[in-house]
């Protein structure tokens, strides 16, 4: 257990040497303590948070409508939305050491949860290998909470495969897994492709990543790539060196003629079609196409632009029946999101060309998220007993 501690303490320590600071600025995303089920103690019995401040994407005007950020291959600039918070620093993965030998956690004791308790969740769900043992469930908000039960996409299938494989990032709820497999067959018949290629998806057990999301954290989001799948089994090393494919050209105003194609047009359409799905995110160059190409249809209200993705689609799902304490985002609000003015922020010199601060400013990098800002029953998730994995290919 101290060792366990202190290699955490370690790893917190080379983090903040590093300079790898994921800003988070989604306040009091969270709340309820939903009743997790894998532990023998009871429910955490702390008061529940109010909700003080709403979520970014209720009050966002330009509806970006959901606090995700630009994945580490993003090469925008960083820059802040009307009312969302500045997204986190770009970031590549950080060399981190080979986590602590996955061990059943005792009972915790007061002073141990304490400590806990200061270390950055990041750097405790990240060392976290396996998922719970436990019914699925999905727990606390998008950006700030954690995953109970999950399981794993295997990284090979019929019409997929899962990229990055070092991130053990393919886990998630399994109506997540559902998605992949039903969405999977169904782009590749669309597309003509031979299959999809899958990005991150979240952690074992979810909750914040070390680098590259703000989201992804409750095993409801998964990144697709906007490539198709190669005819051979890439290598692990492959799988790790190749890039997406860029849809948008360099000035980041129109489509990049050498990578777009109709094709995308259908992957989106089939993604933002599947039950379930809330909401798929692309870059506001590919969201214009949309609008253009296809200007009456319903699914483009699912599909709003954020920053990056123009390699990817993020794929939201809604919150699982079996998941009381799931955090439901707002629903869309029939809007298509297509008019001049949803768009013109995106396009706008803030975005595309945001002043940078003067090199002699200071920054301060912001106080990591940890175990107390989440919901209390993502504490239970950590220390819970671990699920074996069944090993897939
Ligand atoms: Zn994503």
């Amino acid at each position: 257990m101290i060792l366990r501690y202190a290699t955490l303490l370690g790893l917190t320590a080379a983090f903040v040497v590093g300079g790898v600071a994921v800003v988070q600025h989604v306040k009091n995303a969270q709340a309820q303590a939903p009743g997790i089920s894998v532990t023998p103690a009871a429910p955490q019995a702390e008061p529940a948070q109010p909700d003080a401040s709403p979520p970014p994407d209720v009050t966002a005007p330009t509806a970006p409508a959901m606090p995700l950020t630009p994945t580490v291959e993003n090469p925008l600039p960083e820059n802040p939305t009307p009312l969302v918070n500045a997204p986190p620093a770009e970031t590549t993965p950080p060399v981190v050491a080979a986590p602590p030998v996955e061990t059943p956690a005792p009972a915790a004791k007061p002073a141990v949860a304490d400590k806990k308790d200061s270390i950055a969740a990041k750097l405790l769900f990240a060392a976290q290998k396996l998922p719970t043992l436990g019914k699925a469930m999905a727990i606390g908000y998008y950006p700030r909470g954690c995953l109970q039960g999950g399981v794993e996409l295997p990284v090979n299938g019929p019409t997929w495969q899962v990229m990055r494989l070092s991130r053990n990032r393919n886990w998630g709820h399994p109506s997540l897994v559902n998605f992949l497999e039903k969405f999977a067959p169904a782009a590749a018949k669309v597309t003509g492709w031979k299959g999809i290629l899958i990005g991150d998806m979240a952690q074992p057990r979810g909750g914040p990543l070390p680098f590259g999301h703000l989201s992804h954290q409750i095993g409801l989001d998964v990144d697709v790539w906007f490539m198709p799948m190669p005819n051979h089994t890439l290598t692990p090393e492959e799988r790790e060196k190749t890039s997406a494919s860029n849809l948008v050209a360099d000035d980041w105003k129109h489509l990049n003629p050498a990578t777009w194609t109709p094709q995308h047009i259908a992957f989106i359409k089939t993604a933002a079609e599947q039950p379930n799905v809330e909401r798929v995110l692309v870059n506001a160059v590919i969201k214009k196409e949309l609008c253009r190409a296809d200007p009456k249809a319903s699914w483009l209200e699912k599909v709003r632009p954020w920053y990056g993705h123009h390699d990817h689609i993020h794929v939201r799902l809604a919150c699982p029946a079996d998941s009381p304490s799931c955090r439901k985002q707002p629903p869309v609000t029939g809007d298509d999101g297509c008019s001049d003015k949803a768009l013109a922020y995106w396009f706008s010199d803030k975005v595309l060309r945001p002043a940078k601060a003067p090199p002699t400013t200071p920054v301060k990098p912001p106080k990591p998220v940890t175990l107390a800002d989440m919901p209390p029953a993502c504490k239970n998730v950590l220390d819970a007993p671990a699920k074996q994995a069944t090993k897939t290919n």
